[in-house]
């Protein structure tokens, strides 16, 4: 589904990203892990081509982020993507901001997209805030919010970047939980995330990168499971988060 090959990125002269390959299959679940400024939103950006590459390539769902010819549109309405920062639409409703891009970009009526939205809202537990504004809403339920948007577009795959490390203790379970039900779902994720206990519970494999570079990128059982097969850089980082 999504095959990242050789990629390196440069800005300025500043190496963001070395030879960064790693492919996820339709209906995996990839934790990305490793210290700030390591690249991992950086990479996860490049995916959706929010961010463009100079070396290697990125295919996702046979569309070619290096493509001159690619429709950027159709690829980011194809790949949902979720925040750290929720950036809901401020002066739109709850529902107005999950049918408003449907209609804008996928051109579908207002009934189907409304409905299409309170079926999502149901889904992650907002039912009861669809006409409200975002600023009425707590920042877990802002980024309900942002998840069930990013799914009104049929995504065939979706990217989280640290969807939960801007939110208050309290709220980061009721963000995880709707993320685990749509793994468990099948969807195809790739999530930068510092919540082991999402990865154990869900992830299929984690990506460890420090310094531009996939250091590691192996099953769960074996990230979790045998330090000796890490490297020591992961280990250390492991150490201090978990
Ligand atoms: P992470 O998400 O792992 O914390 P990032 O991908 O955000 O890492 O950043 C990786 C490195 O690239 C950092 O050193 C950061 O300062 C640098 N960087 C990120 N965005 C830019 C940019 N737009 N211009 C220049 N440097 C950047
Ligand atoms: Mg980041």
């Amino acid at each position: 589904m999504i095959n990242i090959h050789k990629v390196s990125k440069w800005y300025g002269s500043f190496q963001v990203l070395s030879d960064c390959s790693t492919q996820i299959r339709k209906g995996e679940v990839v934790v990305v892990c490793g210290p700030s400024g390591s690249g991992k939103s950086t990479l996860i950006k490049c995916v959706n081509a929010l961010e463009s590459i100079q070396q290697g390539d990125i295919v996702v769902d046979g569309m070619s982020v290096t493509d001159p010819k690619i429709n950027l549109n159709q690829l980011r309405s194809r790949v949902g993507m979720v925040f750290q920062h929720f950036e809901l639409f401020p002066h739109l409703s709850i529902t107005e901001n999950l049918t408003l891009p449907q209609i804008r970009v996928l051109k579908r009526s207002e009934s189907e997209a409304r409905r299409k939205a309170l079926g999502l809202l149901e889904r992650v537990g907002l039912s009861a805030h669809a006409h409200k504004f975002p600023a009425q809403l707590s920042g877990g339920q802002q980024q309900r919010v942002a998840i069930a948007r990013a799914l009104a577009m049929d995504p065939i795959a979706m990217l989280f970047d640290e969807p939960t490390s801007a939110l208050d203790p309290e709220m980061v379970n009721e963000v995880l939980d709707v993320m685990v039900q749509l793994a468990r779902d099948g969807m195809t994720m790739m999530c930068v995330t510092h919540e082991m206990g999402f990865a154990r519970k869900v992830a299929h494999r984690v990506i460890f990168m420090d310094r531009g570079v996939i250091v590691e990128d192996c099953d769960k059982e074996s990230f979790f499971g045998s330090p000796h097969a890490r490297s020591e850089r992961a280990q250390q980082f492991l150490s201090k988060i978990l």
